[in-house]
């Protein structure tokens, strides 16, 4: 593939806070961005040069991207595989590429995938009807029922002790495909995002180590506090889901970390994730600007890490009544923090606004002075 150049115009679906840092990413390198969002409020339009206000799946829009792009990536997983497969048969590059978009979007295909790959996951069960419940599911209890499309933030999620649960939750989500997965007992949980461009070997980020809290990223802790050989072995296993994969992008994957050193993948995520937005700030290159790299053809940039780093996500609770702004002075004030807000109009619970990170010598300091920081919002 030629390397495709600035000032070209880049296209992605999805105007989130991921297409926003996206959109600032490509800009900064000169790039000109077309973004298709159907919200006139997506937090990417103010980045983008050209916001296509249409449905996902609208023809005249994804006319219009393959006709004014010179390439075309996405900032989530739930964006129409077949979108992308067509917007690719028009001769645009499209990465990551329609196949890989609609593995990581259904569960069941996935972990299917990550085990094919020789790559380990937890037990699970593909539940396609209520007959594939009619089997000995001891292996798989207690475990959790997620459905097979469409889960995010542990939204499509129930946790099941007996065979009668399983039966009701089942019941309970009308029967849509879904996996059931034994509950695993978590030492911690870590991610790693990689890079993958036409032009080389696929590269990894240092290890995150998150946090979540009521099921949202809540804190990610960066160099992870496992051992070295751990961390090592859990960039080895994400690149090797990115070669199998043969992915182009940015690909994110989500780890367990068991008792004696064992790690599963949880799942992955086709685009930079929040996990991994330590990156802006306490390496090189952010995982937004591989994914500019990696779609245009050039060589990923480095991906070491400058400082520990502790990102803390600001969610909408932490806005006041009626919209109130949090008190950004202590934070602003803080000469090694740094605060990135997505711009959306609206605060609500659980919302994710912004988020940011605090770089210190180590990261139990670094994790210290987020927590204080954050008290003062
Ligand atoms: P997100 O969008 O935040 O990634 P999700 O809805 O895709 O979430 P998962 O990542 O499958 O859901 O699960 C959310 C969280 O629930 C995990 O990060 C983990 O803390 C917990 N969890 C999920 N599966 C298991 C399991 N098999 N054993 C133990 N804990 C689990
Ligand atoms: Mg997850």
């Amino acid at each position: 593939m030629k390397p495709i150049l600035p000032p070209a115009m880049l296209g992605i679906l999805g105007g989130g806070q991921l297409g926003r840092m996206f959109a600032t990413a490509a800009k900064t390198m000169g790039y000109r961005v077309t973004v298709l969002d159907p919200d006139p409020h997506a937090p990417a339009a103010a980045f983008a040069d050209v916001h296509l206000c249409r449905a996902y799946t609208d023809e005249a829009a994804l006319h219009t991207l393959a006709s004014t792009c010179a390439a075309i990536t996405t900032e989530f997983e739930n964006v129409n595989a077949d979108s992308m497969r067509w917007l690719a048969e028009q001769g645009v590059p499209v990465s990551p590429s329609g196949d890989c978009v609609a593995i990581a979007q259904d569960r069941i295909a996935e972990k299917t995938f990550i085990r094919q790959a020789g790559l380990s996951t937890a037990p699970f069960l593909a539940i396609r009807t209520a007959r594939d419940l009619e089997t000995d599911l001891a292996p798989y209890l207690p475990g959790i029922l997620k459905t097979a499309r469409l889960g995010y933030d542990g939204k499509g999620q129930v946790r099941v002790k007996t065979m009668e649960e399983a039966r009701y939750a089942l019941s309970e989500m009308k029967h849509q495909p879904c996996v059931l997965e034994k509950m695993l007992p978590l030492e911690t949980e870590v991610s790693v995002i990689v890079t993958r461009s036409a032009r080389t070997e696929v590269v990894s980020f240092p290890v995150a180590e998150n946090h979540h809290a009521d099921g949202i990223l809540d804190v990610s802790i960066v160099p992870a506090r496992v051992k070295p050989e751990i961390a090592q072995r859990a960039r080895a296993m994400a690149m090797q889901l990115a070669e199998a994969l043969d992915y182009i992008g940015v690909l994110a994957v989500e780890f367990f970390v068991l008792e004696g050193d064992a790690l599963v993948i949880n799942e992955m995520a086709p685009r930079p994730h929040n996990s991994g937005h330590y990156t802006l700030d306490a390496t090189l290159t952010s995982q937004f600007e591989q994914q500019v790299r990696a779609m245009c053809g050039l060589y990923p940039g480095r991906t070491d890490l400058h400082s520990p780093v502790v990102m803390v996500n600001l969610l909408g609770d932490v806005w006041g009544e009626e919209g109130a702004e949090p008190n950004w002075d202590i934070l602003l004030t803080a000469p090694n923090a740094k605060l990135h807000l997505y711009g959306k109009t609206e605060a609500r619970m659980g919302r994710k606004m912004g988020h940011f990170n605090v770089l210190a010598a180590d990261v139990d300091s670094a994790m210290e002075q987020a927590k204080a920081i954050r008290d003062t919002l």
